[in-house]
């Protein structure tokens, strides 16, 4: 347990993105007056990402809507902005910039979130990705350009490709998109899942196209060719990917935290003497209802949770700790798709509420007989209802006795 920050501490957040914000926010409203330094590697102050690959690409919201700044607790902190970390000490707590400036702390945290996985093609830098808001504006300036008679190929078919793919038909763009596997999802909600939600697409206008691998990306003038495994082509007028995150972790090579799939941190989030991590960079000990997972999640709600905590042990909350059960959720062709808990692909899947393939429906995932995630298509108010199932180990048939979702 970490001791209470007091007012000579100095903290020093690397990663200005939703859970290094959230976090120092918290610490401010909790009566924390030390230093408080946020180190971003973006030039823009923190931003909502959600809204990227919906709302901002599909033309509904202006990007100046993005801003999590509420109060006015961000001018007490001292602000480094549009310059990465790139190393940590861990004995001395000094974090240095790519700029060659040195800052010192008496505690770190690293919330250096996720980059998007690149795809190794001859394109190049003229491949699309939609994690952030340069990439948003280098995406939209391109479809400006773009000519209208070849399609907006996205590659992947998993959530954020399935976004990009909604946004940019709304925009009056036609979509195809390349997924590698036999249907989209199928990797993250397994096989009757992903089933379930494979006509989504078609149903919005869109074209997928599925067990298509893809084999190269290269540029034609104005235009792109996608070379597939089976030796086919496609011609394209922008390629966007959305094939996995990796966490930021490698200016923190050598400096004595743990590294496996991100920074590997205990049930109060510490990775070291006096360095902490949360949010998608972190890998956590998730007590979870099938019991204890160490797993990193990239999911918005799970970062807050993350900065809300740590803030509340480092201003010397006691009491009980709220169980943090994850949620996700994606608004991909014209439907919301939300997720509760942790579901494996591989875990039995109960429909509860609706028909296979129905535009409505609730699932519950289990394993072990017990109910580790619940799944719902357009139904937010009966997922709500079903978070008591992952507050507490709650076997299936208990579950399904009392369909909390139908109150
Ligand atoms: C397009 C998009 C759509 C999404 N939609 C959903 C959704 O619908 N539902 C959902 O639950 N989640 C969604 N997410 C995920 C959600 O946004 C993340 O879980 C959340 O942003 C995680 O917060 P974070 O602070 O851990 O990481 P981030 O918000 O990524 O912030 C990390 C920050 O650290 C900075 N950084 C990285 N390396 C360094 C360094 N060396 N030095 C200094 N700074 C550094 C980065 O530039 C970034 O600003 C979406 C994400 C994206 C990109």
């Amino acid at each position: 347990m970490s001791e209470a920050l007091r007012d000579t501490d100095a903290v020093v957040v690397v990663g200005a993105g939703l859970a290094g914000w959230r976090l120092s926010e918290a610490l401010r409203r909790r009566g924390f007056t030390g230093r408080l330094t946020l180190i971003g590697a973006e030039p823009d102050h923190p931003y909502d990402r959600p809204p990227l690959s919906k709302q901002v690409l599909a033309g509904t919201l202006d990007e100046s809507e993005l801003s999590l700044e509420r109060g006015d607790e961000s001018t007490t902190m001292t602000w480094r902005l549009g310059t990465a970390a790139v190393g940590l000490n861990v004995a001395a707590r000094q974090v240095t910039l790519a700029n060659g400036e040195v800052v010192e702390g008496s505690r770190i945290v690293v919330a250096t979130g996720v980059r998007a996985r690149r795809l190794a093609v001859s394109a190049g830098d003229r491949m699309h990705y939609v994690r952030t808001l340069p990439d948003v504006r280098g995406l939209l300036a391109d479809l400006a350009r773009a000519r209208p008679v070849a399609p907006v190929v996205v590659i992947g078919g998993g959530f954020i490709g399935a976004e990009v793919a909604t946004s940019l038909t709304h925009r009056g763009h036609r979509v195809v998109v390349l997924e590698a596997l036999e249907r989209p999802l199928l990797s993250v909600l397994g096989p009757t899942v992903s089933q379930w939600l494979v006509d989504l697409p078609s149903q919005a206008g869109v074209e997928l196209r599925t067990s298509c691998s893809v084999r190269d990306v290269a540029s034609e003038g104005d235009e792109f060719v996608v070379e597939l495994a089976d030796g086919t082509t496609l011609r394209a007028s922008a390629v966007v990917a959305g094939v996995g995150a990796e966490p930021n972790t490698e200016w923190l090579a050598g400096a004595g935290v743990t590294l496996d799939n991100g920074v590997v941190v205990d049930g109060d989030f510490a990775a070291a003497p006096g360095v902490a991590a949360i949010g998608d960079v972190a890998r956590f000990p998730w007590h979870g209802p099938t019991g204890i997972e160490a797993t990193r999640i990239e999911h918005w709600q799970v970062a807050n949770d993350h900065a809300a905590e740590l803030a509340r042990l480092w201003t010397g909350e006691a009491g009980v700790r709220p169980p943090l059960i994850p949620y996700f959720w994606s608004d991909q062709y014209g439907a919301k798709v939300q997720v509760l808990g942790h579901p494996q692909p591989t875990d039995a899947v109960r429909l509860v509420t609706g028909e296979p393939g129905a535009a409505r429906w609730l699932a519950l995932y289990s394993r072990n007989a017990v109910v580790s995630g619940v799944v719902a298509l357009r139904s937010p108010r009966a997922l709500t209802l079903s978070r008591s199932l992952l507050a507490a180990p709650t076997a299936l048939d208990d579950a399904v006795a009392q369909a909390p979702w139908s109150r």
